[in-house]
């Protein structure tokens, strides 16, 4: 970048010291942070004919006073003031709140100019401009900028007029000639230009377009450049699997795989072989069978000499993981361990021992599998289930462990493609996109929660055919203790309902890892009949003979979450059923709840669920690392993203990318980024 771009804003005429240091609160220091803080609106100050302006829509008109102003003080402070005005042949009205010194400029007759908000039911327009006489039309279209401290609009319009006047020259070109002849794309500096003085919805339309189109750009070259980066300078194993021993065991699962599966399978398989290191995500909706591609990786890996761990997030699932585990692999000579945290003392130290000496072929557990102590003799694969519920941090250290393991992470939330190219864009992918044959969708009700005594009719009958059913209470994020004191009251108010006739257990999150173990096994013993649970039970538990769950305050839980829950049932031959008890008090929380009902589609509900929520809560929690951009929108322009993607994957395997002058602009924002240096991203 040139370097008058990179002077404070104290250069400009007009900035002191003072204004600098609110500038910095908006974090604006140079010249060049005043040129890139874009307005995240437009005021539209065209004159505009009212049957052509959708509901909610801002508007500017000009009309005649037709009536007195009212005004009406409420409340102590507030006021309303009100006119009848006269727009073209509609009579309508406007209201300012809170502005009664507007009132001597609104003399019957007078012509005037507002602008502010069309409510088309009510035919009246919410002001907050007033200009008296008719339209002084200076501008279309002003842009509108976020705000801080004791900046003001008028200023910062002042400030980023005066930058670009005197620096706009200075704003360089960074993508190649060829790339904005190809889709016509507008040159940075007119895009800035257009960006912050549009004469039309068109400038600001074609002006976005450059910008989320250099925006995706520059950030898929990273990820790509680091994923070859990652691919070329981390040496892996080459696992020569024994085919033939592999194929014995795959036809001794009691079924056959989907085409889904054997795609994957070949995927993975392909990758131990290489010399590279696997780096990859498997994507595959509740039930879709992902244990079984898991437990064939692991045996391929044991089969050329190596160990193999699979690490899950809860104690309830590695005990559910190690004993299906062993069930498949035993007969097949393959020494399968369990290790958490509950695991201790002698017992403890036994296992490690054998892990470290190789007599210990598979391990299975927590988070406990990365701590220091444990150690393995020749690590080749590790697997982890469910991994965003793992920290970045979580995931380095075990890409770390031993000798550059290939490392598989297995997924049941379906991930938008959207956010699978931009937050796992350095990763393959694969997915399992077809379920096993005769599995019956989980028919899904919303209820309202007076429904409840219904529900439970509803409940009552599935048990007495014999089966039994879950009842999920939402996680109350701040506190897990009013969270467990929810779930004991449900588990109350259920035990007297089913009195003698149905045992109803309890599970949540602050019982101990024996106790969660011998609730789990009353339940899948069928000693209870009903579980009332928190959302520990989330992921991966089995239990076929549950058909029936029941979810309380459903609309506080993501599509994908709710999914996720509904998972737990229709794992057996018979129909299955899921009701979601919810009040939703505003239109997207209706929505949601209809689409739940209308959709088993674990992808379509993610896309929903992303549009509906954004990206920044698509994965529950802040920090998740998906990336913010300035101008871009990743739900939005996802076309402008797969175009953006398939030219930076083009460029860097291309040669002329890395030598050629054109595309010297685009090398130094990789070599800014620390890419090239071999640092990693977060
Ligand atoms: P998930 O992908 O949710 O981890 P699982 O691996 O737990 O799914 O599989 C769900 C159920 O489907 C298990 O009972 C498993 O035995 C069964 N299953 C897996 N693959 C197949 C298949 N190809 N055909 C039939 N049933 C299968
Ligand atoms: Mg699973």
């Amino acid at each position: 970048m040139n370097d008058n771009l990179t002077q404070a804003v104290t250069i400009l005429k007009g900035i002191g010291e003072e204004t600098a240091e609110s500038l910095a609160e908006m974090k604006i220091h140079t010249v060049n942070d005043l040129l890139e803080y874009f307005p995240y609106r437009y005021e539209d100050y065209r004159l505009r004919d009212l049957a052509e302006v959708n509901h909610d829509e801002r508007v500017t008109v000009e009309g005649k006073v037709h009536s007195e102003p009212s005004l009406v003080y409420y409340a102590k402070k507030k006021s309303r003031l009100t006119i009848r005005l006269l727009v073209g042949r509609y009579l309508i009205q406007v209201v300012f709140f809170n502005q009664p010194y507007l009132k001597p400029k609104l003399a019957i007759n007078e012509t005037v100019t507002v602008t502010g908000k069309w409510d088309q039911h009510r035919q009246t327009i919410t002001g907050n401009e007033l200009n008296t006489g008719p339209c002084k039309k200076v501008k279309d279209f002003e842009p509108v900028y976020a705000l801080k401290g004791k900046i003001t609009m008028k200023g910062i319009r002042k400030f980023i007029n005066l930058a670009f006047h005197q620096y706009g020259h200075l704003i360089e070109e960074t993508l190649p000639e060829a790339f904005v002849k190809k889709y016509r794309l507008l040159h940075r500096r007119d895009a800035y230009r257009a960006m912050h003085f549009p004469m039309d919805q068109e400038d600001v339309k074609q002006a976005r377009r450059r910008l989320v189109y250099e925006e995706f750009l520059f950030f898929q070259l990273k990820i790509q450049a680091l994923r070859k980066f990652e691919r070329e300078h981390s040496l892996g194993l080459e696992q020569h699997y024994q085919l033939p021993q592999l194929k014995g065991f795959i036809d001794s699962l009691p079924f056959p795989l989907t085409n889904a599966q054997k795609r994957v399978v070949n995927e993975i398989l392909k990758d131990l072989k290489s010399p590279y290191r696997m780096n990859r995500l498997l994507q595959g909706d509740v039930g879709s069978g992902k244990t079984a591609v898991a437990a064939i990786a692991l045996y391929a890996s044991v089969t050329a000499g190596f160990q193999g761990a699979l690490m899950v997030p809860t104690e309830i699932l590695a005990e559910q993981h190690a004993e299906s585990l062993k069930e498949m692999l035993d007969p097949f000579g393959v020494r399968c361990a369990l290790l958490t945290s509950s695991i201790k003392g002698k017992h403890r130290k036994e296992l490690l021992l054998q892990l470290a000496q190789g007599e210990i072929d598979v391990l299975i557990g927590t988070h406990a599998l990365i701590q220091d102590e444990v150690t393995f003799d020749k690590l080749g694969l590790v697997i982890t289930d469910e991994q965003h519920r793992f920290g970045v941090e979580q995931r380095r250290v075990l890409r770390e462990k031993g000798e550059n393991p290939d490392v598989l992470f297995m997924t049941a939330t379906p991930i938008p493609r959207t956010l699978a190219i931009t937050v796992f864009g350095e990763m393959d992918v694969s997915i399992i996109d077809e379920m096993p044959q005769g599995r019956k969708t989980v028919e899904t009700y919303w209820a309202k929660q007076d429904m409840l005594d219904r529900v439970l009719g509803f409940v009552e009958k599935e048990l007495r055919k014999g089966r039994q059913g879950y009842v999920i209470c939402p996680l109350i994020e701040e506190s897990e203790k009013l969270d467990v004191q929810n779930a004991i009251d449900v588990h109350n108010t259920l035990t007297h309902y089913f009195q003698n006739r149905y045992k109803v257990g309890l599970m949540h999150g602050r019982l101990n890892a024996g106790e969660k173990e011998a609730v789990m096994n009353e339940f899948k013993a069928n000693d209870l009949q009903v579980l009332v649970s928190t959302t520990v039970i989330e992921v991966g538990v089995n239990v076929p003979n549950a058909t029936i769950m029941v979810i309380y305050d459903a609309e506080r839980f993501g599509l994908s979450q709710l999914h996720q829950l509904r998972g737990r049932v229709g794992r057996g031959g018979e129909q299955s059923y899921c009701i979601l008890l919810a009040d939703p008090k505003s239109d997207v929380g209706k929505e949601r709840m209809k689409i739940m009902t209308e959709t088993a589609d674990g992808f379509v509900l993610s896309e929903k669920d992303l549009e509906l929520r954004g990206p920044g809560d698509f994965f529950g929690r802040k920090q998740s690392g998906v990336p913010e951009f300035k101008v871009a929108d990743m739900v939005h322009d996802y076309r402008a993203l797969e175009t953006a993607r398939n030219d930076a994957s083009y460029l860097i395997e291309s040669e002329e990318f890395w030598k050629g002058e054109e595309y010297m602009q685009l090398r130094r924002e990789l070599e800014k980024s620390g890419v090239l240096a071999g640092e990693k991203l977060d």
